[in-house]
């Protein structure tokens, strides 16, 4: 397929040129000013529009999809460990495969029609662990969309759940070792819920599978307080000691980790993942992301993955806390997505050059003030919009045309979706 006249977008260091490419596969093998379509091969007009790398949700949980507008417990929790208690952790408990699968459609559909083409998901279903990921795997599959899945491991379900969820990380990381579609992570809750035997095991199936851990990292101030108190040790001494701080590791949030800590994980080239909407919403705290260093990425943590909504509350939140003086470039941490998934696929994401995933956003953005690198961000922040998409490629496939999944018929998953949620729900209160 040949896109021609688009005017193509790097996220960061920001870059707009017109050009034409060419996808094969799920490839982009060619770009340049001008290529001549080879007979027989499709044409998408692209003039006047931008194309974009496809964004990536660094940190999600598509098991929370059909918790949207779901009653809050009688007492609203007094802390963020409470909020785990009384509702997300119900959740997870409430969860059937078909509750699991039909959540990750959902999730897929809005990430899809976001422009997200790859979600790195943290996924937990205690009483529907064996074969869960490959569940999510199917859902986002029949969407079009890339995964990167983990199961997070905990203690708090017993030592029989914690194993089952070792062995469906181990057995997915095999299972996923060449796939160009979809790769696993070993995924850990958090530190304050996980004992040092435990650790030590996700530590064997990293090494084993020379995969990263993907856990929460001092989400809230509980976390540090308590692995301290329960576990003598700190947060990132203890990933340290069993070899799960390193280069491949993705921590999610980071809000309270000490300056000295955030030292530590930045030497170790650990990815750390911002989920403003989260961390606003759960009333944490704020991210030092001033502080992230380059190894940085953008997460939704259960919100929709719709990177330009969650972009846009990363600029504010930064601006608000930073004051005037100082500027914080957001889009880095777009860019981020994409260059953690160059890492976990082994091939460039971000960069819409030869030999690139071929995933990618036509966005029929027309702006009202010049577009250029430099006036990009502006752009990103404040005018491209979902609803300007007219074509969301994933792996060389369009997954959207014009806001419409094109693989899957919506109304008919969400009227199951909206079933399952109703009954998710009952099992929570019972
Ligand atoms: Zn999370």
């Amino acid at each position: 397929m040949l896109l021609k006249g688009g005017t193509l977008v790097h996220l960061h260091p920001p870059a707009a040129a017109r050009a034409d490419l060419r996808v094969e596969g799920d490839t982009i093998v060619a770009r340049a000013t001008r290529l001549t379509p080879a007979p027989g091969e499709a044409v998408e007009d692209c003039r006047g529009r931008l194309i974009l790398p496809g964004f990536v949700c660094a940190h999600t949980h598509t098991y929370s999809a059909l918790s949207r507008g779901m009653p809050g417990p009688a007492a609203a929790p007094a802390s963020f460990p409470g909020m785990l208690r009384r509702v997300w952790w119900r959740l997870d408990e409430a969860l059937t495969d078909e509750a699991v699968y039909y959540s990750a459609m959902a999730g897929a559909v809005e990430a899809a029609t976001a422009g997200t083409t790859t979600i790195v998901d943290h996924h937990a279903s205690p009483n529907a662990i064996p074969g869960s990921l490959d569940i999510i795997r199917e859902a986002f599959g029949v969407v079009g969309i890339r995964g990167v899945l983990c199961y997070e491991v905990t203690d708090r379900g017993g030592l029989r759940r914690r194993d089952a969820g070792l062995a469906e990380n181990d057995r997915f990381l095999s299972a996923t070792r060449a796939d160009t579609q979809f790769r696993g992570l070993v995924g850990a809750h958090a530190s304050f819920t996980l004992r040092d035997s435990s650790l030590a095991a996700l530590g064997d199936l990293a090494r084993y599978h020379r995969a990263g851990v993907h856990i929460h990292a001092a989400e809230a101030a509980d976390d540090e307080e308590r692995t301290r108190r329960e576990r003598g040790a700190g947060i990132i001494d203890r990933l340290e000691r069993h070899g799960l701080l390193n280069d491949r590791a993705v921590l999610a949030h980071g809000v309270h980790l000490t300056a000295h800590d955030l030292a530590r994980v930045t030497s170790a080239g650990a990815w750390l993942v911002h989920n403003p909407r989260s961390n606003m919403n759960n009333a944490v705290g704020h991210a030092p992301i001033e502080t992230f260093g380059e190894r940085a990425a953008l997460g939704t943590d259960g919100w929709p993955a719709d990177m330009l909504e969650e972009l846009r509350f990363a600029h504010f939140r930064e601006r608000e806390h930073l004051g005037l003086r100082r500027a914080y470039p957001a889009a880095a941490l777009l860019e981020g997505g994409q260059a953690l998934a160059s890492e976990i696929f082994g091939v460039p994401f971000g960069s819409l050059s030869p030999g690139s995933a071929a995933d990618l956003v036509v966005c029929d953005y027309i702006p009202p003030t010049p577009l250029t690198a430099a006036t990009l961000a502006g752009h990103l922040i404040a005018g491209v919009r979902p609803s300007t998409f007219t074509g969301v490629m994933a792996a060389g496939r369009w997954v959207c045309r014009d806001g419409v999944p094109v693989n899957i018929d919506v109304d008919a998953v969400y009227c199951r979706a909206r079933q399952l949620a109703a009954a998710l729900w009952r099992r929570m209160r019972g």
